[in-house]
């Protein structure tokens, strides 16, 4: 492509409304531009790199036996309505009436759909297993749609679909996409963890994210730096922590203080002064375990895990204790809760019982007790609630969790027998018996990775595309204003493109400095730059765009060169 005739809007400033580094990128280095709230149009730079992430997508997909079909977007709303999620996906639903008034609804992602082909066409174990895939615009009516292509109302995905006849080979379906996954995150280029996650309102059994590691990801994860152990904070285990209790020798009697307007471990810290910390104090939280009134209390600077407490206490959800609900309880305004004379039961983390002359609420508002001490001043059932952070022992092995900020880039789920009992996709076994069809769903957000990957791949300057993602592989730039150095690139760019390599050509009559700088934002992996000083010796110069310095290259061996430099950066 000739950049003279290219498609290309670059913008010189920084867009108002953007923060993240792919969503400015994207828009100045004219990758994509805003139609409107989380709606997003691909220029030819952006759909060029779509299509090499669906391209790599596609091998993989097909390599594992699955199928490509093309489902519909605009979809009648019975589906939905008879697995229950016409009302469960409540204002995120993009619904639309026909002009008959018949209900119907843009596809969020497509499990009753495709149960609804399944049921209707396979009748028997011998037409099993069966994988289907698709990569489609979805439709999720966001109430915040933000930070470009991270977080869209219309957005590309390719989300597969596995039918299996027991649970068993299910399970090796699952565990034939997870392996495809990782292939594709690896070629992607992408630094990435694969997450033990909490399966959320699809409804499944076993699930794992594919987290893409970035400064500003909006999901939190801790991962084992020995193993492949990794989780969302809310959900991860860590190893056993012994919760030493207070050396008694050391203990300072209870003082009661006033606190007005300390409603927060912030406020608190802040009345007590300078020489507190967050982690002196102590967290405690009321919380409604079915009937019973239990109180949390972890350190002030830990976070409690919700779903570890619901476990440890054999319920199935938690119910944080409304503020009515707490002043009932307890007599006192939230904030002002302590576990000291607590009339319930109470649990404490094995980091909040080895506090020493901990900050408490004092159970009476609006006061608080210094020098409270596990043992002396309260007992409490000692158990691991709080959130897994960096430094935490690894559950797994001998290792240390770190904590990463993570985007999520794709997830793979069990579904079991959910949806094929709710509408009733069944077959017939060797015996004429019939059986529910066993599940998997597994997504990729596509328009998404292209964020993740510039989130992973950028600098002060630009984008660095991996080379199996990028628009062009390679930019040739002519610059100054004889006629031969245009005359030469040309000649090059027509010959690296007769070799398969694609390539643009910055044709431009703009100053070098220009060209430089649109080439670094592209995030071209290989510059290649023909000036008339360089040609007098007859070389031309070779620079990768992840590196400073520039090499020169007899202009005769250019191709050579470049194809071996692609190579390099592609292994
Ligand atoms: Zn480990």
């Amino acid at each position: 492509m000739r950049y003279s005739r290219a498609f290309i809007p670059t913008l010189k400033e920084v867009p108002k409304d953007a923060t993240m580094p792919s969503h400015i990128l994207m828009l100045r280095a004219g990758y994509a531009r805003m139609v409107g709230a989380g709606i997003y149009e691909l220029l030819p730079l952006g759909t060029r790199v779509l299509h090499k992430i669906e391209k790599i997508v596609r091998e993989e997909m097909d390599a594992a036996g699955a199928q490509e079909l093309l489902m519909p977007t605009f979809l009648p709303g019975e589906y939905f309505k008879e697995s229950g999620r016409w009302e469960l996906y409540g204002p995120t639903l993009l619904r639309i009436k026909d002009r008959k008034g018949g209900e119907y609804h843009l596809g969020p992602t497509h499990e009753e759909i495709v149960t609804d082909l399944v049921r209707r066409e396979v009748k028997s174990y011998r037409q099993l297993p069966l994988n289907l895939y698709q990569i489609q615009n979805k439709y999720r009516d966001e109430p915040r749609p933000r930070a470009g292509l991270l977080r869209c109302r219309e957005f590309i995905m390719k989300d597969a679909y596995s039918f299996d006849v027991s649970d068993e080979a299910a399970l090796a379906s699952y565990q034939q996409m997870h392996d495809s996954y990782h292939r594709i995150f690896q070629r992607l280029g992408l630094e990435y963890r694969v997450v033990e996650a909490d399966s959320g309102a699809i409804g499944g059994k076993q699930s794992a994210e594919f987290q893409v590691l970035a400064q500003t990801g909006e999901d939190w994860i801790v991962a084992c730096d020995e193993c492949d152990y990794a989780a969302n904070v809310e959900i991860a285990r860590r190893g056993p922590v012994a919760g030493a209790e207070p050396d008694p020798s050391k203990m300072l009697p209870v003082e009661k203080v006033e606190t007005p307007n300390t409603h927060t471990i912030e406020e608190v810290v802040a009345f007590f002064g300078p020489d507190v910390t967050a982690a002196q104090t102590l967290k405690s939280l009321v919380y409604l375990a079915s009937d019973e009134i239990v109180l949390a209390v972890v350190r002030g600077d830990h976070e409690i895990n919700e779903i570890g407490l619901a476990r440890q206490l054999g319920v199935d959800a938690l119910l944080l204790a409304s503020d009515a609900a707490v002043k009932e309880a307890t007599n006192t305004e939230i904030g002002f809760v302590g576990p000291v004379d607590f009339g319930g039961r109470i649990i404490a983390d094995p980091d909040a019982v080895s506090v020493l002359n901990a900050i408490t609420g004092a159970g009476e508002t609006p006061y608080h007790l210094k020098n409270v001490n596990h043992g002396r001043d309260y007992t409490a059932e000692v158990l691991s609630i709080r959130q897994a952070t960096s430094g935490d022992p690894c559950p797994n092995c001998n290792g240390t969790l770190q904590l990463y900020r993570g985007i999520e880039g794709g997830h793979i789920f069990v579904l079991g027998t959910h949806y094929s009992d709710k509408m009733n996709a069944t077959f017939l076994d060797e015996e004429g018996d019939s059986h529910p069809i066993v599940m998997g769903c597994y997504g990729i957000g596509v328009t998404r990775l292209i964020a993740a990957i510039i989130e992973q791949h950028h600098d002060e300057e630009g984008i660095r595309w991996p080379v199996h993602v990028a628009p062009y592989q390679v930019i040739v730039t002519p610059i100054g204003k004889d006629e031969e150095p245009l005359t030469k690139a040309t000649e090059i760019y027509e010959t690296l493109r007769d070799q398969g390599i694609e390539a643009l050509l910055d044709d431009r009559s703009e100053r070098p400095g220009v060209k430089f700088k649109d080439a670094d934002l592209l995030g071209i992996p290989l510059r290649i730059t023909v000036g008339s000083r360089g040609l007098k010796q007859g070389t031309v110069e070779l620079k990768k765009r992840i590196e400073a310095e520039s090499e020169d290259v007899p202009a005769a061996d250019i191709v050579s060169a470049t194809q071996a430099a692609l190579a390099a950066l592609r292994s």
